[in-house]
């Protein structure tokens, strides 16, 4: 096959959990893809490992104090390294068809947007730009003539299931959540849980902030948010159903009666495949699908007392303007003050919480206005979390404290 035959395509945050199951598909098949670029936070050895064995033209990482490092790692490959946030942005400025968004939080929202501004095809895992500045993001893509392929495996379940030439034919649409590894704790064993423990996810392996944020639900309000902008509907006709084995990834409900689902084996390679080879399908090692093994599938409504964070979500889509970011950039700020030992666990949601009330900022219009409150909110996230650590707050076991991103990344 020519090269030109190959669809190209660029990974943002390619080190992380996402970043490595695309990978994985990509080294499956060598004769549909072409790699253009790789980029990563900070994890030299995982990236040029990456860089060595996908041949991309280039490779961004971005902390600055990586360069010397990866490019050692790399020299005598002839792949292009650069380093630093502007140099993630070129790896998505880069002419590739395909791009796959997978940085984790806030920090995506830039590249990921770079990408959209030169009408690429996008696989949007990065759901916290869209909660930042969905609108924004939204009205570039069709400014753009981009496509936006939802990679989050309940909003890629839709997409393969809702009739965009019927949509008037759609009540709603029904999010599924394994409740987290504390699907069944008290609020007061909640209090207590470790990083360690609130990162050992029953059904996926992720990274450790998309973890914790299941852990909370946080996770499924954020998707809530996600769905909102990408299937253009309103909060209250996004549900949630909490569905303990993942089969489901999730439900669209038809005026007929009719609900249509798309079911899985839990494994992000079929979402990101779905993705990859749209509007066909391909191939994936994807252990097949045994429902009589299985047996049976449970479900329940949500708890919203144990799980604050879904009804703080959903606020925060309900008034709108500002304060999807404010709840992104505090939550973002809680899981790290959790994950560095300075929160305990239940304090996440009451941080967010705290800081939504604290403030009312003017509802963002450009990417520079989220940019700029995103930075204003983390800054006043953060004060709080350190007045709180200063007045003693109780804390978890701190020796189970966990980097952000620890190793891997
Ligand atoms: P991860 O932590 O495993 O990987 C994150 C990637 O982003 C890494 O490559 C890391 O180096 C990079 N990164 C981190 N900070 C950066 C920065 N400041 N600048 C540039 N790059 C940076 O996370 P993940 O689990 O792969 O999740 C990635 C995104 O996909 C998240 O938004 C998450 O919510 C979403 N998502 C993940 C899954 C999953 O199964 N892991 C499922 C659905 C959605
Ligand atoms: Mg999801």
């Amino acid at each position: 096959m020519q090269d030109s035959d190959r669809k190209s395509v660029s990974i943002l945050g390619a080190t992380g959990s996402v970043g490595g199951s695309t990978v994985d598909l990509l080294l499956a098949n060598p004769e549909r893809f072409s790699v253009e670029a790789l980029t990563g936070g900070r994890n030299v050895a995982r990236l040029a490992e990456l860089a060595r064995a996908l041949r991309p033209e280039f490779v961004a990482i971005a902390d600055p104090s990586c360069y010397g490092a990866l490019k050692e790692a790399l020299s005598g490959s002839g792949i292009e390294v650069a380093a630093g946030d502007k140099a993630v942005c070129e790896a998505a400025a880069r002419p590739a068809d395909w791009v796959m968004a997978a940085i984790v939080g806030c920090a995506g929202l830039l590249p990921t947007l770079t990408a959209v501004r030169r009408g690429a095809t996008v696989a949007l895992a990065n759901k916290e730009c869209l909660v930042s500045a969905g609108d924004i993001m939204m009205r570039e893509v069709a400014a753009a003539g981009a496509t936006l392929l939802p990679v989050d495996s309940e909003h890629n379940a839709i997409f393969q299931v809702f009739e965009q030439d019927r949509r008037e034919a759609i009540e709603k649409i029904v999010l599924t959540a394994s409740g987290g590894p504390f699907r069944e704790a008290s609020l007061v064993e909640m209090a207590n849980k470790s990083p360690a423990e609130a990162v050992a996810h029953p059904r996926w392996d992720m990274g450790a902030k998309i973890s914790v944020d299941s852990a909370t639900m946080m996770n499924k309000g954020l998707e809530v948010i996600e769905a909102a902008h990408l299937f253009a509907l309103p909060e209250d006709r996004i549900d949630v159903l909490v569905h303990p084995e993942s089969i489901i990834h999730s439900l669209v409900a038809y005026r007929d009666g009719s609900v249509l689902a798309q079911l899985g084996t839990p494994d992000m390679r079929t979402p990101i495949s779905y993705a990859l080879a749209w509007p066909d399908r391909m191939p994936t090692n994807v252990r097949p699908l045994d429902l009589s093994e299985i047996a049976t599938l449970t479900f329940s409504a949500p708890d919203m007392a144990r799980f604050p964070a879904l009804a703080l979500a959903r606020a925060a889509l309900r008034s709108g303007g500002a304060m999807p970011a404010v709840l992104n950039a505090g939550n973002e700020i809680a899981v790290e003050g959790f994950l560095s030992g300075k929160l305990g666990f239940t304090g996440i949601a009451e941080l967010v919480e705290e800081v939504m009330e604290a403030v009312d900022p003017a509802a963002p219009d450009t990417i520079d206005d989220v940019i700029g409150l995103d930075r204003e909110i983390r800054a006043e996230a953060s004060r709080r979390l350190d007045r709180r650590v200063s007045s003693g707050a109780r804390l978890p076991d701190a020796d189970s404290a966990i980097e952000i991103g620890a190793g891997r990344l």
